[in-house]
């Protein structure tokens, strides 16, 4: 059997679920994130793995064929959401004719994991970015269960999720299947982020996380942690360490750095994305409050947004903002430092890990500068 190359691999564990002589294991490298591994005396070479990975075949949607600019009419849902809250009006209609919904949520330690989640009252659960890679296998399994039922399922995840999630589900009738991924800047790793709890919490036990908070607006947006016993943490993200971390690309899976997934040719039914520099005419889109771009792909995912119009403040945009949003297009460029930053996420303290490698300092930019040129000179 041939899987592809670590740095290509995206953790999904499509690979896994296909083995079985349970030859391929999960197993967190040495940034935290998760590998197949294969214990060869078990493998009977049948190579299922190779034909459910994603990366060696997935099915690709024509290309996006109609685009808006959409904030959920009810502003509650709004300021929950990381842009506009599309995701949870698309939820919410599936959700009220009987169907479940998968997205991705922490379990008790707070480690981000997709659940299934089957009522409107529970769909906080599910609502807004996490920063971190999630958990994914075991939501995408039991998705599969749910649709062998017949049910009606909405799956929400990154594009190289959905495209295991449509091979995982491949020999099922998945006419009652919904994919809705998202414009994709890259993932962090599991354990940069337990590092980070750790950090924040102080001992104290965390009663919710956001990374999208908006006390200061969509623009200028904070993670803010609450504790069980009243207190809060709460950082802009030119400020906190963990969200400085994923917006220098430094903590990025490498797979992300090459991604697959990039590009118009989308994997899902529906794409969301922030609505950062689109300017729609219609002046309430435009309140600072969270925007969602949404990419309608295939005619099921047409059919799932009609049903949702009256409960969106929506405007039709020209295909030409596709061609200006860069994480579309080209995915994530390499911080070369990121190895180094990694290695150093065991000795060092995190916010000392941080301003060494992400700060404002003059030593901090000097090292990115140097390293920038380095990396570009060995590339050419
Ligand atoms: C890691 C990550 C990177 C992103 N990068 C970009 C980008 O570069 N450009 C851009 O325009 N938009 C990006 N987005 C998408 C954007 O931030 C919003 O999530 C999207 O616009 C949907 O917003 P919403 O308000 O409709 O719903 P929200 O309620 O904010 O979206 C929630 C849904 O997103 C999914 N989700 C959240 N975190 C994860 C995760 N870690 N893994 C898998 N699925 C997850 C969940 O299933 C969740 O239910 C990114 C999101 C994430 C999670
Ligand atoms: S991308 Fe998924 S299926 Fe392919 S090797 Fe990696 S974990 Fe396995
Ligand atoms: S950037 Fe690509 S590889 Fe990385 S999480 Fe997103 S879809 Fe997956």
């Amino acid at each position: 059997m041939e899987l592809p190359k670590s740095s290509l691999c995206t953790g999904c564990g499509a690979c896994v679920s296909a083995c079985v002589t349970g030859a391929l294991v999960l197993t967190r490298d040495t940034c935290g994130f998760l590998h197949p591994v294969v214990n060869s005396s078990l493998c009977s070479d049948c190579q299922r793995c190779e034909k459910v990975c994603p990366l060696c075949t997935f099915a690709e949607t024509t290309g996006v064929f109609k685009l808006y600019a959409a904030k959920a009419a009810d502003k509650a849902i709004v300021e929950a959401s990381s842009s506009g809250g599309a995701f949870s009006v698309l939820s919410e209609y599936v959700l009220q004719n009987g169907g479940v919904v998968f997205g991705a949520g922490f379990d008790e330690g707070f480690n981000v994991c997709h659940i299934k989640i089957d009522k409107k009252e529970d769909l906080k659960l599910i609502r807004g970015s996490k920063y971190v890679q999630s958990q994914f296998l075991l939501a995408a399994q039991k998705a599969a269960d749910e649709l062998k039922n017949g049910k009606i399922v909405l799956f929400s995840g990154t594009p190289c999720q959905i495209a295991a999630l449509k091979n995982i589900t491949d020999n099922i009738n998945t006419g009652t299947l919904y994919t809705v991924d998202f414009i994709c800047h890259g993932v962090s790793s599991p354990l940069l982020f337990e590092k980070y709890r750790d950090f924040i919490s102080k001992g104290r036990k965390f009663k919710s996380i956001s990374f999208r908070d908006k006390t200061e607006g969509w623009h200028v947006y904070s993670l803010k942690a609450e504790f069980t016993d009243g207190t809060s943490y709460r950082k802009n993200i030119t400020e906190d360490p963990y969200l400085l971390s994923f917006v220098t690309n430094i903590s990025l899976r490498s797979s992300c750095n090459n991604c697959a997934f990039t590009g118009l040719k989308r994997v899902s039914d529906i794409t969301l994305g922030d609505a950062w520099n689109d300017s729609p005419s219609k002046k309430e889109l435009c309140d600072g409050r969270g925007l969602s771009l949404v990419l309608i792909n295939t005619e099921k995912g047409n059919v799932l947004y009609s049903n949702v119009k009256d409960k969106l403040i929506s405007e039709a945009l020209s295909p030409e903002v596709l061609k200006r949003n860069k994480p579309l297009n080209v995915p994530t460029k390499v911080n070369p430092l990121k190895d180094r930053f990694y290695k150093d996420m065991y000795r060092l303290e995190f916010d000392r890990l941080i301003s060494k490698y992400c700060g404002l300092s003059l030593a901090a930019k000097i090292r990115r500068v140097s390293a920038n040129k380095l990396y570009r000179w060995k590339k050419h």
